[in-house]
């Protein structure tokens, strides 16, 4: 490609809508442009990196032995209907109507749509297993689109979904193949990633997959143990019972006044206490209309609501008290509660179960107890899991403790199991004749997440850094002086043809630019290898090659120059 038959619109300032480096780099870079909120325009450049990452994804599927299809963006209100999902799934669901007055949704994922394929085509066992995927649009409303592409409101994922007899097949012909084809495929694109056990929400089990590249910049948690191959989202990753025995109570219960004192912080400032002798309570509503239920941590802990849901009792999705009916309830407002005299369902986490004497809220305002005992001044609760893991954590795999990293989450792979086989009644009939329902899995990545992922992983203060797997060129031939200097002309046309000839995606940079402009430009791209060509060079027959990844350069006589980039791409 001639960059005078291209389009590269780079910036020289940086956008200052953007926090993130990969969105910065990406408007700076012109690979996108936005056209509103969370909607955005790929540019050609952009384009073209978008497009290898979906000629990676493609190939892998394809090898894995799942069969593309496409279905379509919009999508009859009457599936997600059928399936809960059209109340369920609330905001980020946009819905529109057509010109008769039916009702639609855009489509922000398709385990509907599939499944109403797969029941219509779908009758016998010796149809299965069969996993179908599609690379296409997806519109969610997300509450707060932000960080470019990564977090978008229109997307491009690759979406599978696997239909098996039975459970087993799920694991070993859908699960298992899609979990090994993600490996392969973040590997061939040359990411710092890994897979994470996920949460399952309602369905249980443990059949979930995060595929997340490591990022500071990442809006999930993962904790991974030091001395095993345990990895797991923060969401999901557990915490143990303490062991030993409890501290005896060596204090009194004593009320003391704490005026104006809300927070933890305040009050471990304001009594000055250790933190970890503090405790902190969360009202939330029961499964009945009116019940309440009393959550306590260690001060210093961070709640974890996905845990929180799921305990026996307590209402889902998780909904906070009101704050007249915790007021009603213990008699004082959220900032002094506690379990004195409350007679409702308390849970407490582990953390709390082997201390004594804890500070804890008097259920009346501005006031707090210390040397607070279970047992002693309330019933025993019912101690359980409730916080974020920390670092230092004992692994719950039982081997090493926990450290802690970010990560982005750029795929997803889940055992569905028959949530929308049932709801939907995708069945078939196995070899007794009899109709049983299908067993799911689904399998998602942000082919367009991705982009910006690898971005946030490889970049430097000059610009991005690609692999040559998602590059938009591989090389980049800069002729200093192409519209004035014959000789330069002549040699950088010959290279770039013989280049196109190997059959390289080649970007001559025959801009009317200054070199210093194309020369940054080269590097604000991320062109993994760049020819530079000049007729001081030239004089001498050789030209200047430059690595953007080690920063190497290296004098290369002209007349091999194709050998030698053939080399340089063969080894990465
Ligand atoms: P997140 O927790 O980031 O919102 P999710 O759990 O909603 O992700 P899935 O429903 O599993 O995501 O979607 C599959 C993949 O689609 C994700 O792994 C991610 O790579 C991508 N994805 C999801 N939401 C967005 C978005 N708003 N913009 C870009 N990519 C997205
Ligand atoms: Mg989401």
């Amino acid at each position: 490609m001639k960059a005078s038959q291209f389009f590269i619109s780079t910036l020289k300032e940086t956008p200052n809508e953007a926090t993130l480096a990969s969105h910065r780099l990406m408007l700076r870079a012109g690979m996108i442009k936005a056209n509103a909120s969370g909607l955005y325009t790929w540019m050609p450049l952009g384009l073209r990196v978008v497009r290898k990452v979906e000629h990676i994804v493609r190939e892998e599927m394809n090898r894995s032995g799942a069969v593309e299809l496409l279905m379509p963006f919009v999508q009859p209100a009457e599936l997600w209907q059928e399936s809960g999902r059209w109340e369920f799934y609330g905001k980020e669901l946009l819905r529109v109507n057509d010109r008769h007055d039916n009702l639609f949704c855009l489509s922000p994922t398709c385990e509907e749509t599939i499944t109403d394929i797969v029941r219509k085509e779908i009758n016998s066992y010796k149809q299965l297993p069969i996993n179908f995927y599609h690379i296409n649009t997806k519109f969610r409303d997300e509450v707060r689109p932000r960080f470019g592409v990564m977090r978008a409101r229109e997307f491009v994922m690759k979406d599978a979904y696997s239909f098996h007899a039975d459970y087993e097949s799920l694991v070993r012909d859908g699960y298992q193949p899609m979990y090994d084809a993600y490996c392969r495929i973040f590997d061939r694109l040359g990411l710092d990633y890994r897979p994470v056990a996920a949460d399952t929400g309602s369905i249980g089990g443990t059949g979930s997959h995060e595929f997340q590249v490591i990022a500071e910049s990442g809006e999930d948690v993962i904790a991974y143990s030091d001395a095993s191959d345990y990895a797991a989202n923060v969401e999901l990753a557990q915490t143990l019972p303490l062991s030993g025995s409890r501290a005896a109570p060596a204090a009194a219960l004593e009320k003391v006044s704490t005026p104006d004192v809300k927070t933890i912080a305040q009050l471990v400032e304001f009594l000055n206490v250790p933190v970890e002798t503090t405790m902190k309570s969360i009202v939330v509503e029961g499964e009945n209309e009116g019940e309440l239920v009393l959550l306590l941590l260690r001060g210093d802990h961070e709640f974890n609501d996905i845990k929180a849901e799921k305990l026996a009792g307590v209402k889902s999705p998780l909904t906070m008290a009101a704050p007249e009916a915790v007021r009603a309830a213990f008699g004082a407002d959220g900032g002094s509660l506690g379990p004195v005299g409350f007679a409702g369902k308390v849970y407490a986490d582990y953390a709390l179960e082997k201390g004594a004497d804890w500070v804890i809220g008097a259920n009346e305002n501005h006031c707090h107890y210390t040397g607070f005992n279970f047992g002693r001044d309330a019933a025993e609760p019912e101690f359980v899991d409730l916080r974020n893991v920390v670092a230092g954590d004992p692994s719950p795999c039982g081997a090493g403790s926990l450290k802690l990293t970010r990560g982005i989450e750029v795929g997803h792979v889940f055992q569905l199991r028959t949530k929308y086989s049932e709801a939907m009644n995708a069945a078939f009939l196995d070899k007794n004749g009899k109709s049983q329902i299908m067993e799911m899995g689904c399998y998602g990545i942000g082919i367009t997440r991705i982009v910006a992922a690898a971005i946030e992983q490889n970049h430097d203060e000059r610009g991005i850094v690609w692999t040559d797997a998602m590059a938009p060129f591989n090389v980049v031939i800069v002729p200093m002086n192409y519209k004035k200097s014959d000789t330069v002309r002549q040699a950088a046309d010959k290279v770039y043809a013989q280049l196109l000839a190997a059959g390289m995606d080649v970007l001559l940079d025959d801009r009317d630019e200054r070199a210093g402009v194309l020369l940054n430009d080269s590097e604000l791209l991320g062109i993994p290898h760049r020819i530079v060509i000049g007729d001081r060079g030239l004089q001498e027959g050789v030209v200047e090659y430059a690595h953007r990844r080690s920063g190497k350069t290296e004098t290369v006589p002209v007349d091999s120059v194709d050998t030698y980039i053939r080399t340089a791409l063969g080894n990465g």
